[in-house]
């Protein structure tokens, strides 16, 4: 398969983890007899000192033009002074809108070997935990009017939460086609015994849920779901929920499996070019120092493997190389723990790509 690759390397540590990933997608291109293409892209800070601007209207037409996209992370204290319309995150809401991306994957997946860095009881950790929470991007209270007033002489504040019937179907598809792609089991989480955009977001949910008769179905109220992924998260394959939701219940997933450095993320919408970036930031502490943990951006480029060119074995692979980097002892400073052998951020990627080749 021929693949073009849109790469914002970003600001920070971006530059740094973002080269191991694309060692590792070229060693997979080889083993595999692919080719990809690689477009550079400027966004955030780079963009702004370059060009004046985060994302100037070229670079979003580069990502339209590819396949999918790869990036690090932007954002740094050289750019913290800027107005909030002018700042580098500035540019990824307008990548995520520009591209019409409605849905946000996060994988909570433990990595055995790095259990102790979980702040959940080992009893329940030992049950493995590996879900996705899709949450939907770019509707709901975020995106509804916000409005302070004056009413009988006090402050009063509205925010408006809407969900049409289209908004709810199109992420409930992802929800569902992704599980097919895992352990084919959805749960759909909303707050029906209250809010009337839940009340439709679990009706529409019922009637995609006849058409995937192979997924499992299930719907659960959010204060639930909140304890349930603290108390035995090995239930969940895949989470759906609206976006307020779903910022909530992704970051408690991503906390209880330990380390911000291992974590990938998709955003998606129409068709299969997506956006892959790890959940972390652009760690200006570390930058610069080959100290930063690659493997949630090797992990992103193996999500775009899978769920952007349906190339699953390719996936797995480079899963498989992190799995055996992790059980040879190899850990980066930020997941550092005894016994273990601490390597540089370029070092993993050596030993990553030994084991994929
Ligand atoms: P951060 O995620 O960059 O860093 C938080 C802590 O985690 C730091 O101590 C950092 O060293 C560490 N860390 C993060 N990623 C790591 C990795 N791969 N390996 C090892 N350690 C890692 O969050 P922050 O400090 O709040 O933000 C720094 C900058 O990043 C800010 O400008 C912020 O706006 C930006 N940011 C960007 C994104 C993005 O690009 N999507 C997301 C969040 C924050």
């Amino acid at each position: 398969m021929e693949k073009q690759i849109a790469v914002i390397r970003g600001d920070g540590i971006g530059p740094e983890i973002v080269n191991e990933a694309l060692r590792v997608l070229e060693a997979v291109a080889e083993k595999y007899g692919h080719q990809f293409q690689y477009v550079d892209v400027d966004m955030g800070g780079i963009a702004i000192d370059r060009w004046g601007q985060a994302l100037p209207r070229e670079m979003l037409d580069r990502c339209l033009a590819s396949d999918s996209v790869l990036l690090g992370a932007v954002g740094g204290p050289k750019w913290d002074g800027m107005p909030g319309d002018q700042r580098p995150e500035k540019g990824l809401l307008a990548l995520r809108s520009g591209m019409g991306l409605y849905a946000n994957n996060r994988p909570a997946k433990l990595w055995k070997q790095l259990a102790q860095a979980s702040p959940l009881k080992q009893e329940i950790v030992e049950k493995g935990i590996d879900f996705i929470v899709v949450r939907e991007l770019i509707g709901g209270v975020y995106f509804g009017e916000h409005r302070t007033d004056e009413v009988n002489g006090e402050q009063k504040a509205t925010d408006v939460m809407s969900y049409s019937e289209h908004e709810i179907e199109r992420i409930g598809r992802i929800a569902f086609e992704t599980a097919r792609k895992r352990r084919k089991k959805v749960t759909s989480v909303d707050k029906a015994n209250v809010l009337d955009t839940s009340r439709l977001w679990r009706k529409v949910m019922h009637q995609l849920a006849e058409e995937y008769p192979d997924v499992e179905y299930a719907d659960m109220l959010v204060d639930n779901a909140a304890m349930q992924i603290a108390k035995d998260p090995s239930q969940f394959d895949v989470v759906v929920t609206e976006n307020m939701f779903g910022d909530i219940l992704s970051d408690e997933a991503s906390m209880i499996t330990g380390s911000i450095g291992m974590i990938p993320s998709s955003s998606l919408g129409e068709g299969s070019r997506g956006l892959y970036e790890p959940i972390h930031g652009s760690a200006p502490d570390i930058a610069g120092q080959n100290k930063a943990n690659p493997i949630g951006t090797i992990l992103s480029a193996a999500m775009m493997l899978k769920y952007s060119f349906d190339m699953d074995e390719e996936a797995a692979a480079v899963e498989t190389a992190v799995n055996q980097a992790l059980d040879a002892g190899l850990r980066t400073a930020d997941m550092m723990a005894d016994g273990c052998r601490q390597v540089s951020c370029s070092e993993m990627g050596d030993a990553i790509l030994g084991y994929l080749k």
